[in-house]
């Protein structure tokens, strides 16, 4: 799967292939953007271009081939949730004393590594950062650049602070990625020391032309939706699980209905029951969440006149009703509320229970 594979922000793609051309590729790249934009795909096509075998020429630029030995193998780390699961796993299998030493890395090529946040916290820890730092000195082995993906750029202090130092002397041979869709959370010293190219979200009209070809099965409606719900991100869209969305979708309309005065609470009941302890229950209820707040987002819009913002489009006359019955400071605090619900699942309260209470006390 060559560059021409990636679809959306062609002038991001052009300007990373002219780099590659010229042989003045930077040490250091900010790739931002959305969720689901791509950040990821991009930067592993240009690993790939790197240090592909071959180097085809496609459109007068350099290009991959996808079958050589490094090609292969760099394409390995593409499916990164996976491999990032593999790599917690064979964490949490470790004795005690090692599973502290050990740092959540993804390497499918010796000279490429993928650097995840670690889980809990989700964040870059200064152990990962010493890592890179231990071996990025060192000529790469069977690649011509070493590469470095930090995909998801979210630093503790000390780890960013250990960054800084490799960005002041990179080596000639290593090219660090940092991905995040949110650039103004780096610090400073990190973000004037990279080139920052920024993936700007896909319009909806296109993420519907490229679902219609990879999602044929999906009806034109719930390709349109799908598009809005994702924000313009093709990669978002593209494995979107849209039973799921609609199936909380549906349960957040109930659970913001006795507010509405539409619906009574036997019916709220039997929902929030439903959300349960375990891992499990943690994605359904993280799932209701974002659903919520989509919502409720969607109701500011039509209450602040903008309707062509709103995502659940297909249930637009709904929620009209909806924006009818609420105002700006209901739907503020109703905001406040989820996130006390958000943190409170942090904290490990029982789900049912405080959903029950959040859509109790939305009631006027
Ligand atoms: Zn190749």
């Amino acid at each position: 799967m060559p560059f021409s594979d990636f679809h959306g922000n062609s002038d991001v793609v052009h300007t990373l292939r002219e780099m590659l051309a010229r042989e003045h590729f930077p040490h250091a790249v900010i790739l931002s953007g959305p969720q689901g934009s791509g950040k990821f795909t991009l930067a592993q096509m240009v690993a790939k271009a790197m240090n592909c075998l071959e180097r085809p020429v496609t459109d007068g630029l350099p290009d991959f081939c996808g079958h050589c030995a490094n090609c292969v193998r760099i394409a390995e780390a593409d499916a990164l949730e996976e491999r990032f699961a593999e790599a917690v796993e064979a964490r949490e299998n470790l004795r005690d004393a090692d599973k502290r030493e050990t740092r959540i890395l993804v390497q499918a090529h010796p000279d490429v590594l993928i650097i995840p946040p670690d889980p809990p916290q989700m964040l870059v820890k200064v152990d990962q950062v010493r890592h890179v730092i231990h071996e990025i000195y060192y000529k790469p082995a069977e690649a011509r650049e070493r590469v470095y993906i930090f995909s998801d750029a979210d630093f503790m202090k000390e780890a960013a602070n250990s960054l800084l130092k490799v960005l002041e002397e990179p080596p000639e041979f290593a090219t660090l990625f940092l991905l995040t869709d949110n650039p103004s959370a780096l610090l400073p010293t990190i973000r004037s020391r990279c080139m920052h190219l920024r993936l700007a979200p896909v319009p909806a009209a296109e993420v519907e032309q490229y679902l219609a070809q990879v999602r044929p099965e999906w009806k034109p409606r719930e390709r349109a939706l799908v598009a809005r719900v994702c924000g313009g991100g093709l990669g978002r869209a593209r494995s979107f699980d849209l039973p799921a969305y609609l199936a909380a979708r549906q349960d957040a309309l109930t659970l913001l209905g006795p507010a509405m005065g539409t619906l009574d609470h036997s019916a709220l009941f039997r929902v929030t029951d439903t959300y349960r302890s375990g891992a499990e229950g943690k994605a359904k209820t993280e799932q209701l969440i974002r659903t919520l707040y989509a919502l409720l987002e969607d109701l500011l819009f039509l209450k602040a006149g903008t309707p062509e913002f709103v995502r659940n489009h297909d249930i637009q006359p709904e929620l009209a009703r909806m924006a009818a019955e609420a105002d700006f400071p209901w739907i503020v605090s109703a905001t406040q509320r989820l996130g006390e619900v958000e943190s409170g699942m942090r904290r490990n309260l029982l789900r049912s229970l405080a959903l029950d209470t959040f859509a109790t006390s939305l009631e006027r």
